[in-house]
Formats: C-alpha cells, structure tokens, sequence
C-alpha cells in the first residue's frame, strides 16, 4: 500500500474535496461576496472529480470528505459518494452539510455509501440561528439531525460549532449538556481568521476559556481511539457523547495535518491558511494519463509554500474564503 508523506514526516490520508462553491445559508462569518458569474463555468465536472479522487486513492488517500459550499446543492452528490464507495482503498466517505436539506436525501446517500456524517449547527435557539445564518432553518437542520441518528448508520454524528462571543458563547454550557446526552460529538471550533469572516479578538473565545463555560470533569479519549485529525476528543464517564476542540488558534496542530483540499474549481491546496494552489484543471484538460496527474500531486507535498510548517505559529489573514475551500 502506497503512502503519501510529506518532507516534514506528515503522512497524508485524507483529501477533502469541496463540490461547490455556492451555499443555501448566508453566515456571516463564512460566506464572503456573493458570487458574480455562473459557477458551472470553471466546477470540476463529476468523471473529472471521480478521476481525481481514484489517482488520490492510488497514492495513498483513504478517507474523502465531501465539503462546499453546501455539498447537498451539488445535484449528483448520492452518485459522487456511490462512485467514491467504489473505488479501492477509500475506507471513509464523510460529508460536511450545513444540513438544510439533508433529511430527504439521507436514505440514498446511506445507501451509497456515506459512513460519516458532520453537520453544522452553531446554536440551539432559532432566533440565533436565523441571526447567524440569514435563514429560518433551524427545525429542518435539528429534524436531519434527529433522523441521521435514528438512521444508525453512523457510529457517532458530528456536530460542528464555531463559537462566537457574544453570538453563541452563552449557550456552551447547554449544547455541550445536549450533545453528551444523545451520541453525539460536539466539535467545539475556535473561530478563525479566514477570509472575509469578520474575524477579531472581540469575537475570539479560547478553547480554554470555554473549557471553563462548560465546567464538566471531561476525560480525554484514549489516543488509539482518537483520530489523527486536529479534533481533541473527550468524554465524560457514563454519557453517550463527546466534546472534542479543534482550537487551530490556541494550539497550533499542524504537525499533525494529515490532509490535502481540492477545490470545486480543480484547485488542489496544501493548507486551509494559505491560498497558493496547484491548478488541476490543465492536466485533466491535456489528455495526460493518470499518472502524470499523480506526479503534479505529488508535487504539492515538496514545493516550497504550499504547505504550513508546523513551526510557523503566526495567525495567518491572507487566505482564500472558507466557502471555496470547504473548512
Ligand atoms: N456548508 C457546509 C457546512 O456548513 O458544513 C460545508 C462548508 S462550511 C465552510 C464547513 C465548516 O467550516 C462549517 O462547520 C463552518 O462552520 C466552518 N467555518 C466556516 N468559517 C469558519 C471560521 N471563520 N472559523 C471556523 N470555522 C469556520
């Protein structure tokens, strides 16, 4: 079995593929401009991204997420995610949805072959959400998230949070209480300065400060079974759910980057903070064979600048917006 490592000893298993840059919710922190032209124009067709993720796969890649935007507008997500499932070596497919329209297509997306499953969901009270989102959506997203766990199909859902000061901050306490009693994971997200995200100390609440808020004795998972990702996993004893923290401000976690990010557009990036790629686009357009895309892939592994060292510890603002590439 092939192994994608990095010069810096990262081993590189996950690839996360954003399908779209155009979502259904307007959240202020994530967003950014509206879009000027019709987004068919320069998205990676569904042979191309299939054939994208099969060389990924013969290199090594295990796990695809499917991120956007809002992957569930993508009309052929149920046969992305079937295609995928097909393929050898590919272990794990996750989706990241906003959840909207989640509900009525779970059937065929389980039936395809989506094992994971993260929604995101930053509060619990349908005034906030409308505020946050720009859309009165809340008990459609609390319904998906009801009938994914009722489904079974997937071993612990996940629920990612940004927390805010002031917007959601208040309610850590009672979300963290809610996720713990169902089997939930609650990934608590330090907000980041992405492009665009109105981002600011003023709106910054530390990992520490709500571990505080929460004010449970949580216990770290043990490590083989905590995942390599940047999420830090904790349970408390007797309860179903998790409370994990992906903090990528107040504990770096780059030497742990396991993953590569394609975007809908055929951009491969090597890191969610800085927004020099590699374009795709023209080896699939230039007839070449599979593996000469697998050597341009490569390349992004140990070409200077196109992947974060772990040293590097400096808040980084020049990025492309979180929406293009998928968190
Ligand atoms: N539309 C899908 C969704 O809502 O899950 C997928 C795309 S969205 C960009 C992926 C994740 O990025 C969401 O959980 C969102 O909250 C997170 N995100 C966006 N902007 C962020 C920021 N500035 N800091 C931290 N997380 C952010």
């Amino acid at each position: 079995m092939k192994k994608l490592i990095d010069p810096m000893g990262r081993h590189i298993n996950y690839l996360r593929v954003s399908l779209i840059k155009r979502c259904n919710l307007r959240c202020g922190y994530c967003y950014g401009p509206e879009m000027t032209h019709r987004e068919s124009e320069d998205q990676l067709s569904l042979p191309d991204t299939l054939r994208l993720i099969k060389t990924f796969a013969s290199l090594g890649i295990t796990k695809v997420r499917f991120t956007g935007g809002e992957p569930l507008l993508r009309r052929e997500i149920v046969d992305l995610v079937h295609q995928t499932s097909l393929l050898s070596g590919i272990s794990m497919i996750g989706l990241t949805t906003n959840g909207l329209l989640l509900e009525p297509k779970l059937p065929s997306l389980i039936n395809a072959g989506l094992n994971r499953l993260n929604i995101s969901l930053d509060t619990l009270d349908r005034t906030v959400f409308r505020k946050v989102t720009g859309v009165n959506g809340f008990d459609r997203v609390y319904s998906a998230i009801t009938t994914a766990e009722q489904s079974g199909a997937f071993d612990c859902i996940k629920i990612n949070t940004v927390v805010m000061r002031n917007i959601n901050d208040h309610e850590i306490h009672r979300f963290a209480l809610w996720a713990l009693e169902r089997k939930i994971d609650l990934r608590l997200i330090e907000f980041m300065p992405t492009r665009g995200s109105g981002w600011g100390q003023d709106l910054f609440v530390s990992e520490d400060e709500i571990r505080n808020q929460i004010g449970l004795m949580l216990e770290p998972l043990p490590v083989n079974n905590n995942s390599p990702g940047p999420a830090r996993t904790y349970t408390l004893p007797g309860a179903p759910g998790r409370i994990s923290f992906i903090s990528a401000i107040s504990r770096n976690f780059c030497h742990k980057c396991n993953r590569l990010r394609l975007t809908s557009d055929g951009v491969l990036l090597g890191c969610l903070f800085l927004n020099k790629g590699i374009d795709l686009k023209p080896v699939l357009a230039g007839n070449r064979g599979n593996h000469e895309i697998a050597r341009v892939i490569r390349h992004i592994l140990t070409a200077p600048g196109l992947r974060r060292m772990p040293e590097e510890t400096s808040i980084l603002r020049a990025n492309p917006f979180m929406r293009m590439v998928g968190g």
